[in-house]
C-alpha cells in the first residue's frame, strides 16, 4: 500500500479535498498554524534564539492570550547574559510586515498572482519534473540559507537531493563561511571553529582581524568588555571601525595586505625562537616547511607591503610571543576575499606555533555571520552529506541511507557545485529550474548586473520566502509564502558551536507555512515515497539529525530532546552519549585535531594577485562591510523596523576621507556616483577620516553596492571576494 493511503498518516496534501483555507479552519495546528502549541500558557514567556545573527542570543518572549507582544533578553541565557542588541530587541516586528507573502503567488505575465496552496505545490512539481525530463536531473537547483534551522535544512536538503534529484544546492553560507569552514578542513581535519565565548573574557590579547564586533556582534563585543584582564585589542582593518576606535591599537594595514602581514609575523616569532616547540612536535605536521617558507617575509618588506612601520610589526610580534593569552579571531574581512583561506589558516598557523590552542583565552577562531549558518555548515546536505559527512565516501553513504531510511542509489556519490558555479551553470543554460528558500541574492550575490541578467537564462524560478517584496521573489515565477522566525520551532547552533532552541510563539499570517510543512507537502506531492513520514514535528528531525551525528566530530547523541537543550542553556557539540555538557566549552584540550593522525596542518601559499588593481580610470579601492548594528544584510526585515531605520543610514551613504573629497570638490552630504568597471550607483558623500586617502567605503546593506562588486572567489572556498574592487567617484 502508498504510504500515502495510510489511515494514520497525520498529515497529506494529497487528502485536502478544497482550498487550504478550509483545510486551516478544521485542522490549523497540523499545518503549524492558528493555535500555538497546547503546552504554551497563554500568557507565558518562552525562550527562544535570536533569529539574526550566529552569536545566539536567548530572547524570552511574552505572550499575551496566546501571542507574543514583547520581548526581553535573558539573564541566564551563558551566551548573552541579560544583553541583546536592537535587532534582537526589535525581533517581532517585523514579523507583522504588510509585505509578508501570505498566499502563493504564481506569475501570470507581468504579475504575481495568489492561487491556493495545492496549485502552487502542483506547479512546483510539474514544472520541476518537466525540466528534468527534458535536461537531466542537473538542470534543476537549489540555493539555501543559514536563517533556517537545523530540522529544515536537513528536509530541504533530504528531499532535493534524495527525492528530487537535485545534484547541486548550496546555501548563502557560501558569502560569509565558506573559508572559514575550508581554512577549518584543511587544518585541523574538520569544519570545527574551537572556541567558547568565555574565551572573549579570559584573553589577554585579542587580535581582530576583519572583524568590527562593535556593530556586527555587540554582545559578543559585550563579552570582551567584560574581560578583567585588562586586555590587549589589536584591530587589523584598513578602515577605521567602530572596534578600531574603541580598541587598544589599530593597524591600518593597506588592502589586502594581511596574508603578508601574517607569514612576516610568524618570521619574526621564529627568528626569536618563541614558538612552542612542544605543542608544535606532538599536535601539529608541517611546521619546519612552513618555517622555511616564511623565510621570504622579513621585516622591512612586510612593512612596505602592508603600510605599517617596523616599529608596528615588532611591538605586535613581542605581544604574540608575550607568552600570555592570546586569541585570534576574524570575519567577513578575512573571509570574503579572493585568498580567504590561505589568510584564515595563516592566523591558524600563528596559534598553532605559539601554542594558542584548547586553552582559555586562545585560539584560531571564526566569528560566524547567519543565525545558523554553524548549522547548515552541518546539516543542511549541500556542501557536505548530512551530519559533516562526504558525499564521496562510501560508507558515510551507507550511514545515512541506514539512518534515514533512505535507498542508498538516491545518494548523490558526488559533491555539489558551489554557489557561484551553480550560477555559472544557469549562465550557460544547462541549469534552468532554480528553487531560492529564504535568502535574497537579487541584492546580496556579488556583480548584480550579472546576477540579474541570469534571470533570463532561467525556465522556473522558485522562491519560498517570509516577503513577496524581496529583489529575488519579485523576480520569480512562483513564490511560497513562508513562517518566519518566531513562528515555528527548530534549532540554531551558534558560533560557538552552541545548539539553541526557537520556539513558535505567534501565528505565521494568512495561508504561510513553516518550511517544515512545505517542505513535507512539497515531498508529498513529488511522489508516494514517503521520505518525510517519520517526521511529524521539528523535534522528530532532531532525533535523526542525533543519529546521523553519531561517532563525528560534532556527535550530538547526548543531547536528549529540546527541554534538554533549553534547561541546559543550549549545549555546544559535540555532545555524544553518555557526557553531561559543561556551560562552556573549547576544543582542542587534549591537542587532538581530527585529521587521521590527530595532528593539525601548517597550510599556506605564496599571496595571490589582486584581481583588480586601482588605475587611473578607477583610482579608488571599495571596501564593504556593515553599516551599523540596527541593519541586516540585505535589511529585508530590519527595514520593517521603525526604531532599526532610525538607527541607521536610510540610503547608500559612501564614506570618503577629507583629503579625498576636498581633491574632488565633493561636499558632506552631496550626491555622488560610484563606478565600477561593472556598473555604477548613487550615494551620498560622508566626509570621515575613519578611511584612508584612495580608499572609500560602501554599507553592503543596499542593493548599488554589489553591482559594483566583482565575481572573483576564492579558489578553496568559492568564497566571493566582496571586500575590494576599484572605483571611481563622481559628483553629480
Ligand atoms: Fe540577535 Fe545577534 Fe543581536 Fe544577539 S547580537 S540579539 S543574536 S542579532
Amino acid at each position: 500500500m502508498s504510504p500515502l493511503n495510510t489511515k494514520d498518516r497525520p498529515y497529506s496534501i494529497r487528502r485536502w479535498q478544497g482550498p487550504l483555507t478550509d483545510e486551516l479552519v478544521r485542522r490549523p495546528a497540523q499545518f503549524g498554524l492558528g493555535q500555538l502549541p497546547s503546552r504554551l500558557q497563554p500568557d507565558a514567556t518562552v525562550k527562544s534564539v535570536c533569529g539574526f545573527c550566529a552569536t545566539g542570543c536567548s530572547l524570552n518572549v511574552h505572550l499575551h492570550q496566546g501571542e507574543a507582544i514583547n520581548l526581553s533578553a535573558s539573564p541566564q541565557y551563558p551566551v548573552n547574559l541579560g544583553m541583546a542588541c536592537p535587532k534582537g530587541w526589535e525581533a517581532l516586528t517585523p514579523l507583522s510586515a504588510p509585505d509578508r507573502a501570505t498566499m502563493p503567488l504564481l506569475r501570470q505575465g507581468a504579475d504575481l498572482k495568489p492561487i491556493e496552496w495545492p496549485e502552487a505545490l502542483r506547479t512546483f512539481c510539474d514544472r520541476f519534473k518537466r525540466i528534468q525530463e527534458q535536461h537531466g536531473k542537473a538542470s534543476v537547483a537549489f540555493l539555501s540559507t543559514g536563517q533556517i534551522p537545523c530540522e529544515e535544512m536537513a528536509m530541504l536538503g533530504a528531499f532535493a537531493k534524495f527525492q528530487m534529484g537535485v545534484l547541486h544546492g548550496d546555501g548563502n553560507t557560501r558569502q560569509c563561511m565558506a573559508t572559514a569552514v575550508a581554512a577549518y578542513k584543511q587544518s585541523f581535519g574538520f569544519d570545527a571553529p574551537p572556541y567558547s565565548y568565555a574565551d572573549f573574557e579570559q584573553s589577554d590579547v585579542l587580535v581582530f582581524v576583519g572583524a568590527n564586533p562593535c556593530i556586527a556582534h555587540p554582545i559578543m563585543w559585550q563579552r570582551v568588555m567584560r574581560n578583567p584582564r585588562q586586555p590587549e585589542i589589536v584591530v587589523v582593518d584598513p578602515r577605521k571601525t567602530e572596534t578600531a576606535m574603541a580598541a587598544t591599537r589599530h593597524l591600518a594595514i593597506r588592502p589586502k595586505s594581511d596574508l603578508v602581514l601574517f607569514y612576516g609575523l610568524a618570521h619574526l616569532l621564529i627568528e626569536w625562537g618563541a614558538v612552542d616547540r612542544a605543542f608544535v612536535e606532538a599536535h601539529t605536521q608541517g611546521f619546519d616547511a612552513f618555517a622555511a617558507f616564511v623565510r621570504q617575509y622579513p621585516l622591512a618588506a612586510v612593512a612596505e607591503c602592508t603600510g605599517l612601520t617596523e616599529a608596528q610589526l615588532l611591538s605586535l610580534a613581542e605581544l604574540l610571543a608575550s607568552g600570555k593569552r592570546v586569541s585570534f579571531w576574524w570575519t567577513m574581512g578575512v573571509n570574503q576575499s579572493y585568498e580567504g583561506t590561505r589568510v584564515a589558516q595563516s592566523l591558524i598557523n600563528l596559534a598553532l606555533m605559539t601554542g594558542n590552542m584548547g586553552k582559555p583565552g586562545t585560539g584560531a577562531n571564526s566569528i560566524t555571520g547567519q543565525c545558523n549558518a554553524m548549522g547548515s555548515r552541518l546539516f543542511s546536505n549541500t556542501t557536505n552529506l548530512l551530519g559533516g559527512h562526504d558525499f564521496k565516501d562510501a560508507d558515510h553513504r551507507f550511514k545515512i541511507a541506514e539512518t534515514l531510511g533512505v535507498e542508498l542509489d538516491r545518494i548523490p556519490t558526488e559533491n555539489s557545485l558551489a554557489y557561484d558555479q551553480i550560477l555559472e551553470e544557469v549562465e550557460a543554460g544547462r541549469i534552468k529550474g532554480l528553487w531560492v528558500i529564504a535568502t535574497n541574492p537579487g541584492h546580496s550575490w556579488i556583480e548584480q548586473g550579472r546576477f540579474r541578467r541570469l534571470r533570463e537564462q532561467l525556465d522556473f524560478l522558485v522562491v519560498q520566502d517570509m516577503y513577496h517584496s524581496t529583489e529575488t521573489a519579485q523576480m520569480a515565477d512562483l513564490v511560497l509564502p513562508a513562517a518566519g522566525w518566531g513562528e515555528k520551532e527548530g534549532t540554531f547552533i551558534n558560533s560557538e558551536r552552541r545548539i539553541g532552541v526557537i520556539r513558535k510563539t505567534r501565528r505565521a499570517p494568512g495561508q504561510a507555512l513553516s518550511d517544515f510543512y512545505i517542505f513535507k507537502a512539497l515531498s508529498d506531492t513529488w511522489d508516494d515515497r514517503g521520505l518525510f513520514d517519520q517526521w511529524t514535528c521539528p523535534e522528530d528531525v532532531f532525533q535523526s539529525l542525533k543519529a546521523l551525528s553519531r561517532g563525528q566530530p560534532c556527535d550530538i547523541t547526548g543531547i536528549r530532546d529540546y527541554a534538554h537543550l533549553e534547561a541546559a542553556g543550549g549545549i555546544q557539540w559535540p555532545c555524544p552519549e553518555g557526557t553531561e555538557p559543561e556551560t562552556e566549552r573549547r576544543l582542542f584540550a587534549d591537542g587532538a585535531f581530527f585529521h587521521a593522525d590527530g595532528r593539525a596542518r601548517f597550510c599556506f601559499d605564496p599571496p595571490a594577485a589582486i584581481p583588480e588593481e586601482t588605475d587611473a580610470a578607477f583610482p579608488f579601492w571599495l571596501l564593504t562591510g556593515r553599516g551599523s548594528s540596527a541593519q541586516w544584510h540585505t535589511q529585508t526585515r530590519s527595514a520593517k523596523s521603525d526604531v532599526l531605520r532610525k538607527l541607521g543610514p536610510r540610503e547608500l551613504c559612501l564614506e570618503i576621507c577629507p583629503e579625498d573629497a576636498a581633491r574632488l570638490g565633493i561636499q558632506p552630504q552631496e550626491r555622488v556616483c560610484v563606478r565600477s568597471r561593472r556598473g555604477e550607483t548613487l550615494a551620498t558623500a560622508i566626509v570621515v577620516p575613519t578611511v584612508q586617502p584612495g580608499q572609500v567605503f560602501l554599507p553592503m546593506h543596499f542593493a548599488g553596492t554589489n553591482f559594483l562588486t566583482q565575481q572573483v572567489v576564492d579558489p578553496h572556498s568559492r568564497q566571493p571576494s566582496y571586500k575590494g574592487c576599484a572605483v571611481t567617484i563622481e559628483k553629480r
